[in-house]
């Protein structure tokens, strides 16, 4: 049975003080997790020991990084590597965020290579996808998905595979207010699947976890939570009000 997974994405929010106080009220707070439906926290790398220890009452909540580097270790002053997360005990790991392929020119080769070293560290990647405003409106979203996950994770063994979690997230919807329908994340995730059984078989395909992030709020994500090729979601604005994410994770 493949996992539920509401996953925080903080990005480069939020002072000490503030990821003490969100991170203590999910602490406390009564959340429907157990081990299938998991709730993940990426926060900014300063903090990840302190969501670590915050979270550690509770075997389902998992602090995670927002990025790390291809190298396993050496002179690249400023990056994170998977070597020092799997030392911190970080089991997950976003990777190809929509933000990082902007303004970092993450490629999808580039990518290929995080998301080896992950998996050769025990990492799972959170592997994000997804297409812009203009792809959408040429309705050529999944062929532009579909070459994503090509040239970023097809090269791994059907055993790999099946350690990674995707979210699909339409780069129109992060941060904007837009949310895709469920209608049209379903459609977009049940295409992902097929894709993922063509190339590894069914058996792998309703393996792994498909999250959809996009303007995930707590009014609307029962409905796309209960789609059935949706997963769970990755949220990034509204994982900073602890309230409604916790409404979030409960959905
Ligand atoms: C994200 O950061 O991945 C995201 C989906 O952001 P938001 O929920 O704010 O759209």
């Amino acid at each position: 049975m493949r996992k539920q997974i509401v996953s925080a994405n903080w990005k480069m929010n939020g002072t000490l003080e503030q990821a003490n106080q969100l991170l203590d009220a999910f602490a406390a707070a009564a959340l429907l997790v157990d081990e299938n439906r998991i709730a993940v926290f990426a926060v900014p790398a300063p903090f990840l020991m302190l969501a670590k220890e915050k979270l550690s009452g509770n075997p389902y909540l998992f602090a995670a990084a927002q990025n790390a580097y291809s190298k396993k270790s050496g002179a690249y002053t400023g990056e994170i590597s998977v070597e020092i997360l799997q030392s911190l005990g970080i089991q997950y790991l976003v990777l190809g965020h929509s933000e990082r392929r902007e303004y970092f020119q993450e490629s999808n080769a580039f990518l290929a290579e995080k998301v080896n070293i992950a998996l050769a560290f025990g990492i799972c990647p959170i592997f994000c996808c997804g297409e812009p405003l203009e792809i959408r409106e040429a309705n050529t979203q999944n062929q532009f998905v579909a070459q994503q996950l090509k040239e970023s994770l097809f090269h791994l063994t059907p055993a790999e595979f099946s350690k990674i979690v995707i979210a699909y997230e339409p780069i129109w919807a992060i941060g904007t207010g837009k949310t895709a329908s469920s209608e049209q994340a379903q459609e977009i995730h049940q295409f992902i699947r097929a894709e993922i059984a063509t190339q590894y078989g069914e058996q792998v395909a309703n393996e792994v976890s498909i999250l959809y992030g996009g303007s995930v709020k707590a009014n609307n994500a029962k409905e796309l939570f209960s789609q059935p090729d949706v997963d769970g979601g990755l949220v990034g604005g509204a994982s900073l009000n602890a309230a409604e994410f916790i409404q979030i994770i409960n959905s």
